[in-house]
């Protein structure tokens, strides 16, 4: 396993945090990922968690994408809201915005980011307790810039 990742990995990465054994998520828990955490023994990566880094705390009401996913989040057709109802569509951009900044300060072409999440979900989001297809607003954004996007 070691072999093949040394093999296929070039150039920095950035990687969402909680993958790492980060505790940033909205429940202040993390979601480690014992293959990521193999990768950065392997190359250099940034760790990135754009709720935060867009400014909200951890723990925190936990948000959903209304209207659409990240990419309609980006087009302004949609926004992120949260359970209690608070319009927090602002700080997903400027996570995602701060995302983008620290990727092209380092060159980095990949993200391998958290799916499922309103900010870094890839394939797929969460709206009303119900799995959909659909980006998060930083992964989004991240696409739209040219990155490989690979979910974990
Ligand atoms: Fe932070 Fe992304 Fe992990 Fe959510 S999925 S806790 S935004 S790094």
């Amino acid at each position: 396993m070691v072999a093949s990742w040394a093999s296929w990995l070039r150039g920095m990465i950035i990687v969402s945090a909680c993958l790492l054994g980060f505790r940033c998520r909205y429940d202040g828990l993390s979601k480690p990922c014992e293959r990521v955490i193999e990768l950065v023994r392997l190359t250099p990566v940034i760790t990135i968690c754009p709720e935060q880094d867009g400014g909200l705390p951890t723990p925190r009401v936990p948000c959903e994408i209304i209207g659409g996913d990240g990419r309609d989040v980006l087009a302004g057709k949609a926004r992120v809201i949260s359970e209690t109802g608070e319009d927090r569509t602002a700080a997903y951009l400027a996570g995602a915005g701060r995302a983008l900044e620290a990727a092209r300060r380092c060159g980095a072409t990949r993200a391998f980011l958290k799916d499922g999440s309103p900010s870094c979900g890839c394939r797929r989001l969460v709206r009303d307790g119900q799995e959909v297809s659909g980006m998060g607003v930083c992964a989004a954004l991240l696409e739209k810039e040219g990155l490989e996007i690979i979910a974990f």
